[in-house]
């Protein structure tokens, strides 16, 4: 997935050191192999919700160390029916540090998200911010495992089951993370994975409710497909949340070589820190010890004051540099159009400045140790260079030539990322 174009790449590297390098690239895909699976689903006649997708069902439950696991369509999907699975009414305690499919599924059943500030240190949801957002009208938590570092699950878990009421996790980035040696898909009422292209394991589009409740599971089969058990008769509201058989079929490639993924994306997490270690006004997200995260991103704090420039500054240098990064999550989703109105005001401090701070940079299996320190270079010469035009305008320094003279428009909106 990478730009090759030798002709360019002479142009780039001039300016930049190199080729463009992507925030993030598909994994686990298949080649020319993968035609013989659609010859065969082809020729089964069968081209949704059939032997690959229960294939996949048993293959991920197996992985998750999970009773059951529904595939779906979407991760946004499955939390939205697993929402009205549950027949939840009233208020859900959620992050508003998070990606705002997250809270879709809450406003598709009209149901009120009432947010809760994140953890300064694991950016997940902080279970004292929950307990202070529990009101007689909560009727769930929905936590989210922000960049595949798993939220404080035991801790949450003790909530719910003390309040009665169940935990729902958005495990979309977290695939193959664990707490200790249990698997990220094993806490809660229900734990959705998303397997759409970012993300760790990946089938083209498509999500999986992992669950321990056997009812729930069932309600699930049945909710994907318009709430149909067979009989024409619906008992409950669903969708046409199907996984097709290609999509199934893809994401079953995706577990062959997984674990070696995972590690490679945590070495070169290792690697960004080793590197960017001396640069100041850097702050990275802190995985609990004992824990393992996917690493789906690589998450950097700026500090604006101690580094010497802002975020969005440093996003337009990079993307001059040929390395693509992004402000996800920003901005929170209690600033967002759809949200903003039903936010209940609260202050969210902590939310705030961990998005209007954060900075995701490169991270995929195939990156190679060479472009990671490429990045931390552009990094460094970042810092340096936010340093100069700081010094020099302290100084009095009108004079447009060096180094006071930007080399970008420093205000530059950065392009949206892709999801
Ligand atoms: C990607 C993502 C989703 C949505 O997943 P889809 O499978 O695309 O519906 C939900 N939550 C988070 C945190 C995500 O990053």
């Amino acid at each position: 997935m990478k730009v090759t174009n030798p002709e360019s790449s002479h142009d780039v590297a001039a300016h930049s050191g190199g080729s463009h390098l992507p925030i993030a690239s598909p994994e686990g895909i298949p080649g020319e192999e993968f035609l013989e699976d659609a010859r065969k689903i082809l020729a089964s006649g069968q081209l949704t919700n059939g032997a690959q997708v229960r294939r996949l069902e048993e293959v991920a439950a197996a992985y998750l160390e999970v009773p059951y696991c529904v595939a779906v369509s979407s991760c946004t999907a499955g939390l939205l029916l697993t929402l009205r699975a549950l027949e939840l009414r009233g208020e859900v305690i959620l992050p508003s540090f998070t990606f705002h499919a997250t809270a879709h599924g809450l406003l598709w059943n009209g149901l009120k998200p009432v947010f809760a500030d994140c953890d300064e240190q694991t950016f997940c949801i902080d279970p004292e911010a929950v307990r202070e957002k529990l009101s007689p009208t909560t009727a769930a938590i929905l936590a989210v495992h922000i960049f595949g570092c798993p939220a404080a699950v035991d801790e949450l878990e003790q909530i719910s089951s003390s309040h009665g009421i169940p935990l729902i996790c958005d495990a979309a980035h977290a695939f193959g993370s664990k707490v200790g040696t249990r698997r990220i898909g094993t806490y809660g009422a229900a734990e959705v994975f998303s397997l759409s292209p970012t993300k760790v394991l990946v089938a083209g589009e498509g999500g999986l409710v992992a669950t321990r409740d056997r009812v729930l599971a069932q309600g699930l089969r049945a909710a994907r497909n318009y709430g149909d058990v067979g009989d024409g008769d619906p008992q409950v509201l669903g969708l046409n949340a199907r996984m097709s058989e290609f999509h199934a079929a893809l994401g079953l490639c995706g577990f062959s070589g997984l674990e070696a993924r995972i590690d490679r994306r945590n070495q070169i997490r290792l690697q960004y820190l080793r590197g960017l270690e001396g640069i100041p006004g850097l702050r990275f997200q802190e995985v609990p010890k004992g824990s393992r995260s996917t690493f789906k991103d690589m998450a950097v704090l700026v500090d604006p004051i101690a580094f010497g420039a802002s975020r969005d500054w440093l996003v337009a240098f990079l993307q001059e540099r040929g390395i693509e990064a992004r402000r996800y999550f920003w901005p929170p989703v209690h600033r967002q159009k759809l949200y903003h109105r039903v936010w209940d005001r609260r202050p969210l401090p902590i939310t705030d400045r961990v998005s209007n701070g954060i900075l995701d940079l490169p991270i995929y299996s195939g990156l190679r140790d060479e472009d990671v320190s490429r990045v931390c270079e552009a990094l460094l010469d970042a810092h340096r260079l936010a340093q100069q035009i700081r010094d020099s305008a302290r100084a009095g320094a009108q004079d447009t030539e060096t180094p006071a003279r930007r080399p970008f428009a420093p205000m530059a909106a950065p392009r949206q990322g892709r999801v």
